[in-house]
């Protein structure tokens, strides 16, 4: 799933983050930036913001806020899920379950490859009985990117959210 839908738009109307920061639009120069709220990178010349956000419908240890990078006003364009989305199919990425216990199973954490088996490697984690979904986020940074959650018992469905950092 993307990010959630009423927490951005509260972000654009209120220009404050899940930290309670002012944000700071600033003009993309060279464009490259993996935008959060619309999962395609940025284009130069449009407006964004980096802001803390925290991709968790709950509040808990593990439940951390941490930088994304969005539009700095209201965008359109929405992943479909169902599928990774493209602009992290090229990048290296860790693959973080989390168990029904909202903690990280951290004897299941993945590192995927730049055009390694993603979607598979997605799949195998959310057929385990005990992960409940999977945040995908840039292994050198950290950087939440997308979220994978079960579409339904037999079949594993990608719903991105978003997260931060170039490349
Ligand atoms: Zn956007």
């Amino acid at each position: 799933m993307g990010l959630d839908e009423e927490q951005l738009e509260a972000f654009w109307r209120t220009g404050r983050d899940h930290a309670g920061n002012t944000a700071e639009p600033f003009v993309d120069r060279e464009g490259g930036w993996p935008l959060r709220c619309c999962l395609r990178d940025s284009r130069a010349g449009e407006e964004l913001a980096i802001v803390a956000w925290s991709p968790f419908r709950w509040r808990g240890p593990y439940a951390e806020v941490g930088p994304i990078v969005v539009h700095a006003q209201p965008c359109e364009s929405r992943h479909e899920g169902g599928q990774v989305p493209v602009q992290f199919r090229t990048r290296r990425q860790i693959l973080r379950p989390y168990g029904r216990d909202r903690r990280i199973a951290y004897d299941r954490l993945r590192l995927v490859r730049p055009d390694g088996d993603i979607d598979r490697a997605i799949a195998e984690l959310l057929d385990m009985e005990d992960i409940a979904f999977v945040q995908v986020r840039n292994p050198l940074s950290g950087c939440y990117s997308f979220a994978v959650e079960r579409a339904d018992p037999t079949e594993s469905s990608v719903d991105a959210t978003s997260g931060m950092s170039g490349a």
